[in-house]
């Protein structure tokens, strides 16, 4: 018997949703191809259902396979799903070199709100946050990140368990520490011909890289949350590492410059932490520090974990809190905890590296 070592086909190096719609128009000029071209190949990326070069009827056949031949369009499948008593679902998905990253869906009120991951682990090292104690792999790409938004979507269709209406950039990671790539993949959410979100619907959450801050201001009309979490910076210094490069003077002069004219409002994460920043004299401070910013202010009684030294305010002392801050004007919302059960709420997402 001849056993015949087929040498495996070259598997195709470009993974097309790494492109945004202009990349792609410039990815089929290059190749002689008519801008409108790549702007139907791109259109067909994000068609749900859509999973072969075979399946874009309008594309030419020797197109179509001269595309299949060079590239791919890369999809992410959950490699793990499990479901919290109170409706929130952790997808953990697998990614090429055997990371593993994590995506919450929150569905609530009507709503289905998609909780992103940006980065395998994160560099931030906050102190309170368990992310931050499985050290830094590495940035996702532009297509990691959309695909996270394509896997849950598909999956929401399937259970015929309707649509996704918001995209935060509240999982893993640092957004602003991946800022090409989030750059990128926002403009893909937000293509009419791509996934065509809504800027009004998708938040991007950072600890406070105050440059990327007005530059995302610039290039883009998404919100944005700061985690801010103490409102001193001897506080700050002890709770987030980021805050020796941009103390909170720098944090906020950033946050004024943040051109806001259509969202209207910047949303401050507040965790609050027994006995460390959740006295009345801090209520003062962080409404003397927010005063001049339209501000919005959430506060996270801090969801607790074994691994960490902090515990969760009682009610009466985040009552008082927010009672403080209402009485100044601010808009305060206490948000309560979802899927703490599977550890997919703030600051639980954490899986070991398979690789
Ligand atoms: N790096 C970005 C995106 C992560 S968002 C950022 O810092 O904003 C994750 C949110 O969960 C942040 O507001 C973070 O501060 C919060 N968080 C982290 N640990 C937490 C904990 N133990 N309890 C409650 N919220 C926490």
């Amino acid at each position: 018997m001849i056993s015949i070592m087929s040498s495996s086909p070259p598997s195709p190096a470009i993974d097309l949703r790494n492109f945004t719609r202009d990349e792609l128009i410039a990815f089929a000029r290059e190749r002689g191809l008519p801008a409108f071209r790549g702007r139907q190949i791109f259109s067909w990326l994000y068609r749900p259902g859509v999973a072969d070069f075979s399946e874009m009827t309008d594309l030419p056949k020797d197109l179509r396979s001269s595309l299949a031949a060079e590239t791919f369009f890369s999809r992410l499948v959950p490699a793990v799903k499990e479901q919290s008593a109170d409706g929130t679902i952790k997808y953990g998905f697998l990614l090429q070199d055997g990371k593993m990253i994590e995506t919450v869906l929150i569905p609530e009120a009507g709503r289905n709100t998609l909780c992103l991951s940006s980065q395998v682990g994160c560099a931030m090292e906050c102190s309170f946050c368990l992310t931050g104690t499985m050290g830094f792999s590495r940035n996702l790409t532009c297509a990691e990140i959309v695909n996270q938004v394509c896997a849950v979507a598909d999956d929401l269709r399937a259970r015929e368990a309707g649509t996704l209406s918001n995209l935060v950039f509240m999982g893993m990671g640092e957004p602003l520490a991946n800022f090409t790539n989030l750059i990128k993949a926002l403009a893909i959410l937000m293509d009419e011909t791509g996934l065509h979100f809504s800027e009004h619907r998708i938040t991007v959450s950072t600890c406070g890289i105050a440059p990327k801050i007005i530059e995302l201001g610039q290039k883009t009309k998404v919100n944005l949350a700061v985690s801010l979490h103490a409102a001193d910076n001897e506080t700050r210094d002890r709770l987030m590492p980021v805050n020796a490069r941009y103390p909170l003077e720098t944090l906020l002069d950033a946050c004024r410059q943040f051109s806001l004219p259509r969202r209207k409002k910047i949303t401050f994460e507040y965790i609050l932490l027994k006995g460390i920043n959740d006295s009345d004299q801090d209520a003062i401070k962080l409404a003397r520090l927010l005063h001049n910013i339209p501000a919005k202010i959430n506060l996270l009684p801090c969801n607790e974990t074994a691994a960490l030294p902090y515990a969760k305010p009682d009610r009466q002392r985040i009552d008082a809190f927010q009672q403080i801050l209402k009485k100044k004007g601010f808009t305060v919302l206490v948000r309560s905890s979802r899927g703490a059960d599977i550890s997919a709420a703030c600051g639980q997402l954490a899986v070991k590296s398979s690789a």
